[in-house]
C-alpha cells in the first residue's frame, strides 16, 4: 500500500502563498544532493533527522521526522476547502524531494487519487529515470536554475550542472508546465557573464516562458549557527532593487513572464 510508504520531512507549511498557485500546503522533504553556499534551508540538506543547538549549547531539538504517506495526506486534507477556493494544492519542496523517490512518488499518487493539484520545487539534480517516474504526476515544476558554467556550479553547489540542464531540456521538450526559479546571489549568479549565458540557454527552450527571481536574503543565518555549520556568505549583501529591476527587464525583453519571489 503506497500510503504506508515512509520518508523523512522537516516541516509542513500551511497557507503557503509563494510555492505555486493559490493557497497551498508545502511539505518539506529532508535531504539534498547540493550544498549551495546561499542555502536558506540548510536544515533540509542532511537526509536524516539531526540535532540542532541553541545558543548556550544546552537545549537542543531534533529537526526532521519519519512519517508515512498517510500521515502527510491527513495533514494536507485538513485544508481542502482552501485549495478548492483558491485554485491551490500541494507543493513538495525541501531539501530536494527527488532524493526520496519512492516516498515522493507515493505522495504524488495519493494526491492524484484525491484530485489535488501538485507542484514540485526541485533543483533538478537527479537521474532521468527518477524524473521520468514522477513527471506525469506533477502539475507544475518550480525548477531552480542557478548558473550555466559547470566549474562554477560545482564550486558553489558541490555538483555538476549538466544533469540539471539535461533534465530541464527533456521536460521542456515534453511540454511540461515549468517555472524557472533563479536565485539572485550578489557577485555569484547575478554576474554579467552568468546572466548572458543563462539568457542564451533559456531562450533555446521550446515551451518554458516563465522565470521567477529569488533574491538572496539573510533570513536563514541563525539556522547555520544552530546547526554548527559554516556560513560562507556571512557578509554578503542582498542584491539592490536597481539590479533586480534590471534583471527583470532583461528576462522580460527575452519574452519571459517574470516575477520577483515565489
Ligand atoms: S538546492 Fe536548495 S535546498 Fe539544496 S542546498 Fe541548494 S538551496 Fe539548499
Amino acid at each position: 500500500m503506497e500510503t504506508q510508504s515512509r520518508g523523512v520531512i522537516f516541516d509542513i507549511k500551511k497557507y503557503a502563498l509563494h510555492d505555486g498557485p493559490g493557497i497551498r500546503t508545502t511539505v518539506f522533504l529532508k535531504g539534498c544532493p547540493l550544498n549551495c553556499w546561499w542555502c536558506h534551508n540548510p536544515e533540509g540538506q542532511n537526509p536524516k533527522p539531526e540535532r540542532i543547538w541553541e545558543e548556550q549549547n544546552t537545549q537542543k531539538e531534533i529537526i526532521g521526522r519519519e512519517v508515512s504517506v498517510e500521515e502527510v495526506i491527513t495533514e494536507i486534507e485538513k485544508d481542502l476547502i482552501f485549495y478548492d477556493q483558491s485554485g491551490g494544492g500541494v507543493t513538495f519542496s525541501g531539501g530536494e524531494p527527488l532524493m526520496q523517490p519512492d516516498f515522493l512518488d507515493h505522495l504524488l499518487i495519493a494526491c492524484l487519487t484525491r484530485e489535488l493539484s501538485t507542484t514540485l520545487d526541485t533543483c533538478g539534480y537527479a537521474s532521468w529515470e527518477i524524473i521520468k517516474r514522477i513527471k506525469d504526476k506533477v502539475d507544475l515544476f518550480l525548477y531552480d536554475l542557478k548558473m550555466i558554467d559547470d566549474a562554477k556550479h560545482q564550486k558553489y553547489t558541490g555538483v555538476s550542472v549538466l544533469p540539471v540542464l539535461s533534465n530541464l531540456k527533456k521536460l521542456d521538450e515534453e511540454g511540461k508546465y515549468i517555472i524557472i526559479r533563479f536565485p539572485v546571489i550578489t557577485g555569484i549568479t547575478e554576474t554579467e557573464e552568468n546572466i548572458s549565458q543563462l539568457a542564451e540557454w533559456i531562450t533555446k527552450l521550446e515551451t518554458i516562458k516563465e522565470i521567477n527571481l529569488l533574491p538572496f536574503h539573510k533570513i536563514g543565518y541563525s539556522k547555520y549557527i544552530k546547526l554548527k555549520r559554516e556560513n560562507k556568505l556571512l557578509n554578503l549583501n542582498p542584491p539592490s532593487t536597481e539590479r533586480l529591476d534590471q534583471l527583470l527587464d532583461i528576462f522580460r525583453e527575452l519574452g519571459f513572464k517574470t516575477k520577483l519571489g515565489g
